[in-house]
């Protein structure tokens, strides 16, 4: 499940959140330090209880998006365009591959946007946490719920929202990245539950505007704990630009630092380690040396 949430807001809108009944959807619950049930205890990413996931031995989930529980303002076309990149964003690290359904019916993950009728949902009954923003005029409340393994998997996507596909083109301030909010219940399809670091794709808020569909550390660790790793991932490859980003910001801080300070200041700095270095070294420090 994921929500919406105004920046700095976090805290206070998982306060006022009632727990949802114990049904087969995921809970809205925020995960707590004893709920991070992972063997390795390497993460902030958790797992459901009793670890769950998909055990086909092909290594294939089909999906498919609902040809009548559809969103309004966005063409089906779109729509199918969002949850093939979202998918092709997990399968790119595990060896499992997703491919979209012919026959809805027969589809392993369904997807489609419901409404909700007195606070319950209109694909699947299950109670929403807070059915008082269906008008979807502000930027809170639940984005969607989604099935855990091996459970007939369903993606319900909160209809009263205002999905987008392309936010440089759609204005709204209200629009909510359709593709970042599917690669999340995606990953709780897969038998993630929710992670606490923040830049995690399974952290259980987003906001509007907001595009978050790159899978961090945590999220790779997470998912190929559960599936292993797809053969053709390497850690470096996938986070190369990650890293070379962030050198590049780095680089530039330095250059802004180095450029603050005088030339004299500098040349000090320099007159200082020559001196340090300069003073003959103790004994014993010789000796280590
Ligand atoms: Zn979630
Ligand atoms: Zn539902
Ligand atoms: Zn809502």
């Amino acid at each position: 499940m994921m929500s919406l949430c105004r920046s700095g807001d976090v805290a206070r809108l998982t306060a006022t959140q009632p727990a949802l009944a114990q049904t087969t959807m995921t809970t809205t619950l925020q995960p707590r330090p004893e709920d991070n049930n992972n063997d390795s205890g390497a993460g902030p990413f958790t797992f459901f209880p009793g670890k769950p996931r998909w055990t086909r031995p092909d290594r294939v989930l089909t999906y498919a998006v609902s040809p009548t529980a559809t969103a309004d303002h966005l063409p089906p076309s779109a729509v199918r365009a969002a949850l093939r990149s979202a998918f092709a964003r997990w399968a790119d690290v595990i060896p499992m591959r997703f491919l979209e359904a012919e026959r809805y019916d027969a589809a392993d993950i369904k997807v489609g946007f419901y409404l909700y009728t007195d606070g319950r949902c209109d694909g699947c009954a299950c109670i929403d946490s807070d059915d008082d923003d269906d008008d979807g005029d502000d930027c809170e409340g639940v984005l969607a719920h989604s099935s855990m393994p091996e459970k007939s998997g369903q993606i319900h996507l909160h209809a009263a929202h205002r999905w987008t596909v392309n936010l440089a083109a759609d204005t709204a301030p209200l629009a909510v990245d359709l593709e970042s909010v599917a690669a999340h219940e995606i990953g709780h399809v897969l038998g993630l539950d929710h992670s606490s670091s923040r830049s995690s794709m399974m952290y259980p808020f987003i906001s509007c505007r907001e595009r978050k569909v790159r899978l961090t550390t945590d999220d790779v660790h997470g998912i190929q704990e559960l599936y292993g790793a797809n053969p053709h991932f390497s850690f470096g490859a996938y986070f190369k630009q990650d890293i070379l980003s962030r050198i590049q910001q780095m680089k530039k801080e330095k250059k802004k630092k180095a450029r603050g300070s005088s030339f004299w200041q500098r040349g000090l700095a320099l007159t200082c380690a020559v001196i340090v270095t300069m003073i003959p070294l103790p004994l014993s420090l010789n000796k280590l040396l």
